[in-house]
């Protein structure tokens, strides 16, 4: 079901007690919130971390990655279903940094997918372009072919599992955001592609969050936009204020 939903994405960033400390200051500023709230922190926070969010039914947890692969000899990796026992909602896949430091393709991405799905864990799948596919005007067909190969293999009812983060790979971490009205334009855009594929409806009930220097000064201008349902937010996230201050853009 469509929702608005704020991701923080905390990437490789804070220690135990930072983290421990983070959550439980953005829990006690959030009151009768009508936005899913979701902590993506580090592996080894994450039980911990979901604990702490069981009785907020509208706060929930995410886990950055997981392994291609199902379980077995795979030193240093972590498995869907290690995540699933942890209770914990959601995988953030496709990442631009898992795509471009750890060589993701939309095939592993694919299969990452499933193993999600089979776990019962939903899926937020990023996708987005670079500055230069932007300048040379190949950025629709880009991230076409991102949704497409990693996702369309799906049912609609598994694509009903699916959030869609679109982040500009030029805008993450950079400071620099994406207007809103190139925002806009995009998700119009992917909304209009799952359409093609899967129908108005599926379509319309789908979350497309918006990822890339979304910060408490620019998320109201962004969320006010019809396709944009939410944030995925690294860097303002690891703040309590900024990162409650963009939830609260909503209201
Ligand atoms: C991200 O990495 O998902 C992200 C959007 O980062 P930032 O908000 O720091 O640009």
């Amino acid at each position: 079901m469509r929702k608005n939903i704020v991701v923080g994405n905390w990437k490789m960033n804070l220690k135990r007690k930072e983290s421990l400390e983070l959550v439980e200051e953005v829990i006690s500023m959030l009151k009768n919130n009508n936005v899913e709230v979701v902590f993506a922190p580090s592996y080894t926070y994450l039980y911990k971390v979901n604990k702490m969010c069981t009785d907020l039914s509208y706060v929930h947890t995410a886990s950055q990655n997981i392994s291609k692969n199902k379980n077995g000899a795979f030193t240093g990796e972590v498995s869907a279903e290690m995540i699933h026992s942890l209770g914990v909602k959601y995988i953030i896949l496709g990442h631009s940094e898992r795509r471009e430091y750890f060589n993701e393709t939309n095939t592993d991405l694919r299969t990452k997918v499933d193993l999600s799905l089979s776990n019962n864990l939903d899926v937020i799948f990023c996708c987005g372009e670079s500055l230069k596919q932007r300048e040379s005007g190949v950025h629709f067909d880009w991230i076409k072919s991102q949704i497409v190969e990693s996702l369309f293999h799906l049912t609609e009812e598994e694509f009903s599992k699916i959030v869609i983060a679109y982040e500009p790979i030029w805008a993450i971490g950079t400071g620099v955001t994406a207007s809103s009205s190139q925002a806009e334009e995009i998700h119009a855009y992917i909304r209009s592609v799952i359409s093609d594929k899967y129908g108005e409806n599926v379509s319309a009930n789908c979350s497309i969050l918006y990822g890339g220097s979304c910060k408490p000064n620019n998320a109201r201008e962004l969320f006010s936009k019809e396709n944009i349902d939410g944030g995925l937010i690294g860097g303002a996230s690891l703040d309590a204020n900024s990162f409650v201050e963009i939830i609260k853009s909503f209201q």
